[in-house]
Formats: C-alpha cells, structure tokens, sequence
C-alpha cells in the first residue's frame, strides 16, 4: 500500500444496455484517468447487452489502451459482472462503479486519497438519492436497517457497489468460491479498517433502470440468506410459539367440554383456525429452509459464475 510503488488503478464498470450513457460515460471517466498519477486500466463488462453497447465498448478499446472488457455470453446480473471484472483487475486499488453516473466518476480521487492514508476499503455512503421514487426510497431504508440487525457482519447501511478496494481485499474475494455475491456483504466480510465518503446519489443518466423491482427482491433475500442465519432460527421460534399456543388451546377446549359443553369455541371454527394457523407455519418455515437448501443445490454444482464470449485488451 505504497503510494509510490506500483500505481495501478483498475476501473470496473458493469454495463447492460448502456448506450445512452457509454458516451457520456466515457468522456468523464477519462477527464478522471488522466488526472490520476499512475496507469489505468478502465474494464468494461458486457452483462449481455442487446443494444449497442458492445460495438461501443470495441471502439473505445480501439480509441483508447486503457479500455479493455469482457463480454458475457448472456445476462448474468450485475453482481456476477462486477465478480468477473474484479477476477480480471490487475491493478493495486480497484474502483467499482456503476455505468448511468449515478456514482460521480468525479470522487475517485476522494476514494483515492482515503486508500492513501491506509483504508483498505472506501465505499461511498449515498447522503441522499435524487430523484428516487418514494417506494424505492422506503424500501431501500427499511432493507438496509433489516440486513444490519439480521447479518453476522456489519454491513454498513446505505452503501452501494460503488467503491475502492485494495488489492489485498480483491484477492480474498477473488478466492471465495460462493456462487452468491452479495459484493457489499463479502467486502464488509474480509475485514481490515474501512471507511466511508458521504455523497448525494444522483439520478440515472439516461436510460431505463435495470434493476428491476423483482432483481432488488431477490437481491435483498440473496444478501439476507447469505449473511445471516437468523431466519432459520426464526422457523424454530415460530414452532415453539405455536406449540405454546397450541397448549393453551388444549387446556381452553377441555375447560369449555367439560363446564361449557354449549360453548361455540369447542366446535368446527376452533377447529378450522388452528388447521389454518399450523398449516401456515409449516409453509412458511418450509419455504425458509428452501431458501438455503437451494443455495446448498446450487454451491454443490459448482458450475462456472459465468460464461465469457469476449476477453479483450488484457494483454498488456
Ligand atoms: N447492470 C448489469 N446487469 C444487470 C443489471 C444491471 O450489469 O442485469 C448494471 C447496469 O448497467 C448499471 C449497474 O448495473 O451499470 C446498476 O444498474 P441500475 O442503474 O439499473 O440499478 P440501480 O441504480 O437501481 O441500482
Ligand atoms: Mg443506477
């Protein structure tokens, strides 16, 4: 972590259905790699676009060395993007981004600096999101609150993708074989002193969100179920809780039989609310330990995280 040895910088940028924004993109990511003090490398990652952006991405390459990118043979979602740039990054401290400006390209020297005085990771605490509609808002807030108390590590609240990480900390993640990348989760995870900057996120450039409600959802159980065993437990709570009711109940029942034989309570009601009540708890812890077991089925495939139809520019 010497600020003099090797000054590498890596530059990951996710990219799916982007060609509204590469241009745009481009032109201020590298107003900032020419003012950094050291190479760059700018990676470029095609999560199997459909429009233009990897004809865009082949020209920058052309245009400019410092580009290179790799192309996924289809969409495999953002985390998995972000995994196979940070695989391929060679430089000392990696920097992840998204591609629609919604994270300044403009503070990473701010990143930079915070990594010089020692931090080993610096992720970017969004103050406030412009522009964000109220239930993604809401959503995001109650998320975040909801994965701090529940997950084994502390996830900072409010923190995104967007961030530096040192090469130390990009190989551990690089050598962590689980097929489930809650990025945020698994940097928080590997330790060592990290710190924040605060900035205001602002809208998406140009372009349709492509995170779409049902992406966040299951990125949301995704990091829940990935850090934190708490729901399993909350299944056998949810048994000795019913079980306990199910005790009074047999003691009410047999009360109301024996001195209030008239009694509606003891009758087919009582008897259809508690079928009703067990069998929801059933499902519903049913469905919790489906949720690791499916993660366990898929850990023990072990299949690639992705497939690559492009590797360009990695020469060098
Ligand atoms: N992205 C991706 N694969 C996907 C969805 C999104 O690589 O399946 C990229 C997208 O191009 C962008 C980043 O991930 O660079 C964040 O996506 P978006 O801005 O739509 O999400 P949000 O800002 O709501 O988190
Ligand atoms: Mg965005």
């Amino acid at each position: 972590m010497n600020a003099n040895e090797s000054l590498n910088y890596s530059l990951i940028v996710p990219i799916y259905n982007e060609e509204k924004t590469i241009p745009e993109l481009y032109r201020r990511l590298s107003a900032v790699m020419d003012s950094l003090d050291g190479t760059v490398e700018l990676i470029l990652i095609n999560d199997g676009s459909s429009d233009r952006s990897l004809e865009m991405m082949r020209e920058l390459h052309q245009q400019d060395a410092r580009v290179c990118y790799l192309s996924f043979a289809r969409n495999f979602g953002h985390q998995t993007a972000v995994t196979a740039g940070l695989n391929y990054s060679r430089g000392t401290a990696i920097i992840v981004l998204d591609a629609d400006l919604q994270d300044p390209p403009e503070l990473i020297p701010q990143l930079l600096e915070q990594w010089r005085q020692g931090y080993y990771v610096v992720y970017a605490r969004r103050t406030k999101r412009r522009k964000e509609g109220w239930f993604k808002r809401f959503t995001a807030y109650t998320f975040y609150r909801l994965l701090r108390y529940l997950a084994d590590v502390d996830i900072p609240a409010d923190t995104g993708d967007f961030c530096l990480m040192d090469r130390k900390v990009v190989e551990l993640l690089n050598r962590m074989p689980e097929r489930d990348r809650y990025i945020r989760g698994l940097r928080a995870w590997v330790g060592f002193p990290q710190t924040a900057i605060q900035y205001e996120r602002e809208p998406r450039f140009a372009g349709e969100v492509k995170y779409t409600f049902r992406k966040s959802f299951a990125l949301a159980i995704n990091s829940l179920v990935s850090f934190s065993k708490v729901p399993l437990r909350l299944a056998t709570y949810l048994g000795l809780f019913s079980a306990f009711l199910a005790l009074i109940m047999a003691f009410l029942v047999l009360y109301w039989r024996f001195y209030q034989p008239n009694s509606p309570l003891t009758g087919m009601a009582a008897i259809i609310v508690s079928i009703f009540f067990l069998g929801s708890v059933q499902l519903i812890c049913i469905g919790i330990l489906g949720e690791y077991i499916g993660r366990i089925y898929e850990e023990v495939k072990g299949r690639p995280l992705y497939t690559l139809a492009e590797v360009v520019g990695f020469e060098r």
